[in-house]
């Protein structure tokens, strides 16, 4: 892992760091073969030059590894330099960036920019390491995207997501969120076995898909059912505000979950190594490649 600040880096510092297609790469190559080279087929530990300048050649079986080969990196089509720069603006700014303003600021076209961020989006996907513990909320809510407002909008549209938050004395110290299909034991099980410690003092209204669930969380209680948002004050406040943030990024939300992704890992930075960027940055390296085919399927 690069980079052991957790100080945000500065747009300065960016890009005082990274200032040609060679810098970008050479920070790849340190990521990747930092603590040594390791042949992906092979195993052989020794390398020389492939034929373009930072490609590595296996001695052995002569394969040759690319600095992008096995990221996210790889094959992009539009230069390194600016793919280093949406992932700076998506980690760096607060409220994340709309792939209109990251055309707008880097000379790319928005379709390139709205592809581009989907892979960065995977990259913010939760690690799932980092169980929520302590005192714990959850409870489902409707998101409907772009038609969120309207009136006579259909139901059809509407996505339903099951949202579970950690509270640190008043505030929300992280939260987690999953697109389900339907609020049953099966789902909520799922995303609570994924998200929550079992000890957890979990707080739920008293639905019955959570019922079942009480043996597998002991300290699981359901409280009454009050007015909308009356019960979880905190937990809707958290989902207005997730809300408001989506409407507000004008393309149509293809992937909800990947929009709930990239809010979460922000929302939930205190959890990570290191600065914010350097975090996405490794997790873009170490993610394995995720074709523009399977995106737009
Ligand atoms: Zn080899």
């Amino acid at each position: 892992m690069i980079g052991n600040s957790k100080k945000d880096l500065s747009l300065f510092e960016f890009q005082k760091k990274f200032k040609t297609e060679r810098d970008c790469l050479e920070h790849l190559v340190l990521a990747k073969w930092g603590d040594g080279f390791k042949c992906k087929k092979c195993s052989h530990d020794h390398f020389c030059k492939g034929i373009k300048e930072l490609d590595r050649q296996c001695s052995k079986c002569n394969y040759i590894e690319s600095p992008t080969a096995g990221t996210l990196f790889h094959r992009v089509k539009f230069p390194l330099l600016k793919a280093f720069y949406i992932i700076y603006f998506v980690s760096t700014n607060k409220k994340g960036i709309t792939s209109t303003e990251l055309s707008r600021k880097l000379d790319l076209k928005q379709k390139v920019c709205w592809l581009f961020k989907r892979k960065v989006m995977k990259a913010m996907q939760s690690s799932g390491t980092f169980l929520l513990e302590g005192v714990v909320e959850v409870d489902e809510t409707f998101v409907g995207g772009s038609d969120e407002n309207s009136r006579g909008r259909k139901k059809g549209t509407k996505k339903l997501v099951v949202v579970a938050i950690e509270k640190k004395k008043k505030g929300v110290s992280r939260f987690y969120a999953k697109v389900i299909e339907h609020a049953d034991a099966l789902s909520l099980g799922g995303f609570m076995r994924d998200n929550i410690y079992d000890k957890a003092e979990i707080t739920t209204d008293q639905w019955t898909g959570y019922q079942p669930l009480d043996k597998e969380f002991e300290n699981m209680t359901h409280m009454k059912s009050g007015k909308k948002g009356e019960n979880f004050p905190e937990l809707h406040r958290v989902i207005m505000n997730f809300k408001s943030w989506l409407r507000g990024m004008h393309h149509h939300v293809k992937d909800l979950q990947e929009y709930i992704n990239e809010y979460t890992y922000r929302f939930n930075r205190s959890f990570m190594k290191g600065n914010i960027f350097d975090n996405l940055m490794n997790r873009m390296i170490n993610t394995e490649p995720y074709t523009y085919k399977s995106i737009i399927s």
